[in-house]
């Protein structure tokens, strides 16, 4: 069974989170301010004061082609370990994207549609939000233009040819087609861009025509409110509430997904992010307001941020290379609400590698994260005998990551220390209202 409704976690806070902040102004953005780039009924989920918000008839009938998804407990990676941990994880690679973007990628689709929208634009890295974004379009109608982070357009032409399959445009980023990509390859004219970059160029391009608007796959409230269907199923299918409930976070919104409905049903549960050493906004980012894209297009953002002028070295958790945080995630972390860790690239890829021998599924490189994390925890409960429950979102497959794991497997990756200087330097172009 389908849930009926995703679940807005915001009114069961003590405090709301702080609003988006006009760049110019330093006030907080209207609907009007949004209205270029967003349909109104995103518009309206995205400050919305209800607890819960029905699913459309047309979205769930789009829902119904993967979910429910998988929820399976890891007996084979647990047996192996030799931990008293019971290990459980909700398996989001089944939707015909192969994660859990198409959960937003179809109600966004739906409501743009809806509203008389003609295309829809949007920015991808290591090409799972554009793939499921293509995906959606095609299901209600809509043209789909992509513009891909140039190191990944080279490094994943599969990814490339998933979303031309799908019927979406795809361009490398930064490009010569936007004001803000030909700045860039003035500059730079070797850049291999970032998501930062590839934002500016597709928010640029909605906001200037009137039949077109942006969409995000992460970050914002009504992603994770779409998200929350992952919990809502894992919270009926779960044998046992949760200890622990372990996610990987990019801009948070597969951790949040899994994690909001568990917040509200089982307050004994703690909760853990996982990021990325190379991309640590919750562990070393400042919470603070910044710019949601390079080129400063964007509102400002309350959120753990490493800069907006900050490009990750290139691992291979494309998901997981952003600078910023979801304002509602970060919030929620400055409440004490749940943790946050960091695993380096070759504990991932170890961890990614030990959970397909044992359970089957090559996972996605951003979920090798909370696999690492989720296997460090089953092992400190071998040590102290503990029978915790743990559950993780496993967000995602790695068919399309083979040569990341050809790599790891070749000797070949590199684990990327992030110097303090690099943190301060992009740190020092904050930009100044708030
Ligand atoms: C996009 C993506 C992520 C990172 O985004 P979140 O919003 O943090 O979930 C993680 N894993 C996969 C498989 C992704 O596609």
């Amino acid at each position: 069974m389908l849930p009926g409704h995703w679940y807005n976690i915001v009114p069961d806070l003590t405090t709301p989170p702080p609003p988006p902040l006009h760049p110019a102004t330093g006030q907080p953005v209207g609907p009007d301010d949004l209205a270029p780039l967003f349909p109104m009924e995103l518009i309206g989920q995205e400050v919305s004061g209800e607890r819960f918000i029905e699913i459309p008839q047309d979205v769930l009938d789009v829902y119904r082609l993967w979910r429910p998804t998988p929820l399976i407990r890891a007996h084979r990676l647990e047996k192996a370990l030799g931990t008293p941990a019971r290990i459980y994880y909700k398996y989001e690679g089944v939707s015909p994207a192969g994660s859990h973007k198409p959960n937003t990628a179809v109600p966004q689709a739906y409501y743009n549609k809806r509203e008389g929208v003609r295309r829809l634009t949007t920015e991808t890295g290591a090409g799972q939000w554009g793939s499921a974004l293509a995906f959606a379009c095609a299901q209600f109608g809509l043209e789909c233009e992509i513009w891909m982070v140039r190191a990944s357009y080279d490094q994943k032409p599969y990814r490339r040819s998933l979303m031309r399959v799908y019927g979406a445009a795809v361009h490398a980023s930064p490009s010569p087609l936007t004001s803000a990509g030909s700045k860039i390859l003035t500059e730079h004219p070797d850049s291999t861009g970032s998501l930062g970059i590839a934002i500016s160029e597709a928010v640029e391009v909605a906001g200037a025509a009137a039949d077109t608007r942006y969409a995000l796959g992460s970050v914002l409230n009504h992603v994770l409110l779409h998200q929350t269907v992952i919990g809502e199923e894992a919270l009926k299918q779960m044998p046992e509430m949760p200890d622990l409930v372990i996610g990987c976070t990019g801009g948070g919104s597969n951790f949040a997904g899994l994690a909001f409905p568990f917040m509200r049903e089982s307050p004994r549960t703690s909760y853990r992010a996982v990021e990325p050493e190379a991309c640590p906004s919750f562990t070393r980012g400042r919470y603070a307001y910044d710019f949601g894209d390079t080129a400063g297009f964007t509102p400002l953002l309350k959120m753990h941020t490493l800069g907006h002028d900050f490009v990750p070295d290139p691992i291979h958790a494309g998901g997981l290379r952003y600078h910023g945080m979801s304002p509602l995630l970060s919030h929620m972390y400055e409440l004490g609400l749940f943790e946050a860790v960091t695993r380096s690239q070759s504990e991932c890829f170890e961890a990614g590698v030990r959970f397909a021998r044992t359970e089957g599924i090559v996972p996605a490189p951003e979920p090798t994260h909370a696999l690492a994390e989720t296997i460090a925890e089953a092992l400190r409960c071998k040590e102290s005998g503990e029978e915790k429950v743990l559950l993780t979102a496993l967000c995602g497959h790695g068919h399309f990551d083979l040569g990341a794991y050809d790599r790891y497997l070749a000797g070949e990756l590199e684990d990327y220390a992030l110097p303090q200087e690099r943190v301060d330097q992009a740190l020092a172009n904050l930009p100044h209202s708030g």
